[in-house]
């Protein structure tokens, strides 16, 4: 229930706020002067809040949490999970505290809070703005809806390396695309204004490097230098800021020999400094006392004055923060306009999201009432339906002939209903997907016959947060049924991959092949029936090299959410004609991690197709399939591009324009994407970066001009004086339907 005529009144009474003080830097400024260093170290303390807020506090066994939030001594809590849980700990706080100052709720709502949308790298490869915009949107509603005010996304790492476990979290190996995402997602949580109770704060995270870890494992060392590290890393994190995010959340791994939760250059000098950025810093889960076992504080107290001195605001669970602020300003190790500034940040967000009029305003039945969930799962279907990519298509194997009468439905994900769901799932239910199995029995007539093997098993026993997943490896008892079911099919769909807890957080895998026996399964099964359409469920690329070899036609599926089997029935079925691009690379083995398109040259380049740079001498190089591939049931032709001059000068602008048909017959969508290579430049740039994209849309025969516009700006990048600028010289331009089929023109830029 919304209260905000008595909280107003509540509070004006005790905060000494003139009601002539309209200005929010004045509002921060008057609650400040109001509060003692022991309640603004409070602001900078967060707390998990996973014990019964419900019942009385003597059965909580938290009483000392309890008694600082009456002190208002505690300035967010996460992973309070429902309005009545929000409502008591935002109580305790309110009508206890001095000050009253509300707290935030905090909480990883990833990819949907209720109804789950694809996995964020599945998401990406719709390479739809709108879509990855309306997906934050309606995450947004649903959480506010049960007093979420605050989400930890969007992830805007760059990851590189299949192994990492966490590249599903976020969009891939791409800083342009990456950046696009990060703007679209915190439209989408924030809004326009943040104040308007249907919208959420969002953090751009992890801030920064995280997901470079050597070797592709969970917190290891990033070893980059500042070239890398402003080219490639933080240009997301720069549109994350300027896009408004309300908050930061720095990251577990050091950079350069540095933990990121200590660096006062990403924090003080670039984030805060440089970018001019207002929001709040969140450290990550316990970073600031992880940089005891790092190496960089000797305990906690002197992780809390690294901390502090570098930039974090807000401590998540560490306990740092709570051990050490005061002592330190006591004993003038740290001065109290450090911590002035910190809480300043933190009541900025506040005000603007519109606590101190009504700090209970997300608690509202109302609103709670009202989310039209069945419209959410509508769009978790449309927007799944855009994330799948088309890897491979023999002799138009799909979509499924109307003649095909009897298909085998074959693996152990095939009839998975929790899966699909992925990690970070917040509130969506587990074994709540509609599987692959389910989508196409509603979606095939009656008259098709369907059959299910799940052959193997993939994981076995407890999957939880965190914990390794114990894979089948052993049972093969179902192997014989799956085959004779193929044997009398006329076409197999195949359904394998990952377990949802195969990747996520601390989920790094050396080997990303078809784990357990679903690569023997798949064989087995070939041995009968050649006939095979495989549908990828997982989270990350796939080594996958034998099937794509041998396999006529290969769907990536990822992790879909909610809707994931009737999104993949709509492509199998051609109700959709697939248009997802790949946002990564997928390798041929393992052993190319980290593999990424926008590479450097070296100086050894050879004519031979992908030995232009180091190269192994055991398999073919490059990538399976490239960043930016993605096949439709219809074929696009490209015209020889058009550039409007070779010369190109500060302020003006040049254009592109190629001429794209559909020249098949069927309806479909490409993404046009267009890349650049900086010839020669004061620093070594990447054989070609993405720049821009266009989704075009076209009925069998149609043709569209798409054109791009070329400025200065687009050429830009951090050159040897460590400046963002352009160079004087020789450009590249290209364009084409993925980042290794591409056209180019060359141009001049000067100054
Ligand atoms: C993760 C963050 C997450 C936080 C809170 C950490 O372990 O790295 O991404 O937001 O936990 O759950």
């Amino acid at each position: 229930m919304s209260l905000s005529l008595g909280t107003v009144g509540l509070y004006s009474q005790n905060s000494k706020i003139p009601s002539s003080v309209k200005n929010v830097e004045a509002k921060v400024d008057s609650v400040l002067n109001l509060m003692t260093l022991e309640e603004k170290v409070g602001q900078m303390i967060q707390y998990n809040g996973s014990w019964d807020l419900t019942g009385p506090a003597s059965e909580t066994g938290n009483k000392q949490k309890e008694d600082r939030l009456k002190k208002g001594l505690v300035g967010s809590m996460l992973n309070v999970l429902s309005v009545e849980a929000t409502e008591k700990a935002q109580r305790l706080n309110m009508e206890n505290s001095r000050i009253k100052i509300p707290l935030i709720f905090g909480y990883d709502v990833i990819h949907g809070y209720k109804t789950i949308f694809p996995v964020p790298l599945g998401e990406t490869a719709s390479w739809d703005m709108e879509a990855a915009e309306e997906s934050a949107r309606i995450a947004a509603l649903e959480s506010v809806a049960e007093g979420v005010n605050w989400t930890f996304s969007p992830m805007i790492d760059i990851s590189r390396d299949a192994r990492w476990g966490r590249i599903m979290e976020g969009s891939g190996e791409d800083p342009y695309l990456t950046s696009r995402i990060a703007v679209a997602k915190v439209k989408g949580y924030q809004g326009d204004d943040l104040s308007d109770p249907r919208t959420i704060a969002a953090t751009a995270k992890h801030f920064a490097g995280y997901g470079l870890a050597e070797g592709g494992k969970d917190y290891n060392a990033v070893n980059i230098g500042k070239n890398e590290l402003h080219n490639v890393v933080l240009p997301p994190f720069k549109a994350a800021a300027d896009a408004g995010v309300a908050t930061f959340m720095n990251s577990f791994n050091t950079i350069d020999g540095i933990p990121a939760t200590g660096s006062a250059s990403l924090q003080r000098d670039i984030l805060k400094g440089a970018w001019d950025w207002t929001g709040f810093m969140v450290s990550d889960w316990g970073s600031i006392a992880e940089m005891i076992p790092h190496g960089f504080a000797t305990d906690k107290v002197h992780a809390a004055e690294i901390a502090v001195k570098a930039g974090s605001d807000m401590d998540m669970e560490g306990g740092a923060y709570e051990a050490g602020l005061e002592k330190l300003v006591a004993e003038g190790k740290v001065d109290e306009t450090l911590i002035d500034d910190a809480v300043r940040r933190i009541l900025r967000v506040k005000f603007k999201m519109g606590l101190f009029e009504d700090p209970y305003k997300y608690n509202d039945a109302e609103l709670l009432a009202s989310v039209p969930y069945e419209d959410h799962k509508a769009t978790a279907r449309d927007i799944a339906k855009k994330s799948i990519v088309l890897l491979k298509n023999e002799n138009d194997l799909l979509p499924i002939k109307s003649s095909v009468k009897k298909i085998a439905v074959i693996g152990p994900l095939a009839n998975d209903k929790d899966t699909p769901i992925g990690n970070w799932r917040a509130q969506g239910e587990a074994n709540s997907a509609v599987s692959v199995l389910e989508g196409l029995k509603n979606t095939v007539d009656t008259s098709t016959e369907i059959t299910y093997s799940k052959g193997v098993t993939l994981g076995q026993g407890e999957r939880s947060f965190l914990m390794p997943l114990n894979i089948n490896k052993d049972d093969r008892s179902g192997i014989s049924e799956a085959v004779e079911n193929a044997k009398s099919a006329e076409l197999v769909i195949m359904v394998l991959g990952e377990d949802a807890f195969q990747s996520g957080e601390g989920r790094s895998q050396a080997n990303i092949g078809l784990a357990g026996l679903q690569k023997e399964l798949l064989k087995e099964i070939y041995k009968v029936n050649k006939n095979i359409a495989l549908v990828l469920i997982n989270g990350r690329p796939m080594e996958i090299t034998w099937s794509a070899e041998n396999i006529p036609a290969i769907v990536e599926a990822w992790q879909l959410g909610s809707e994931s089997g009737n999104a993949i029935a709509d492509v199998l079925r051609g109700k959709y004609n697939p248009s997802g691009k790949l946002p990564v690379s997928f390798p041929r083995a393992v052993g190319q991690e980290p593999l990424y398109y926008n590479r450097k040259n070296t100086g050894r380049p050879s004519s031979a197709e992908h030995v232009t740079y180091s190269h192994y001498t055991d398999i073919t190089n490059g990538a399976l399939y490239p960043f930016g591939f993605g096949l439709s049931y219809t074929d696009f032709e490209y015209a020889k591009p058009v550039i409007s001059s070779n010369e190109l000068k500060t302020g003006e602008e040049i254009t592109l324009s190629v001429k794209l048909t559909n020249s098949g017959d069927t309806a479909g969508k490409e993404v046009v994407q267009l890349y650049l290579r900086d010839m020669v430049a004061s620093t070594t740039r990447p054989i070609k970066e993405l720049k821009g994209f266009e989704l075009v849309q076209l009925e069998p025969g149609e043709s569209k001009e798409v054109e791009f516009t070329i400025d200065e700006n687009m050429l830009k990048f951090y050159s040897a004086s460590e400046k963002w600028e352009a160079e004087n010289g020789e450009f590249e331009i290209m364009v084409g339907g993925n980042s290794e089929d591409v056209q180019s023109v060359n141009f001049n830029f000067s100054k």
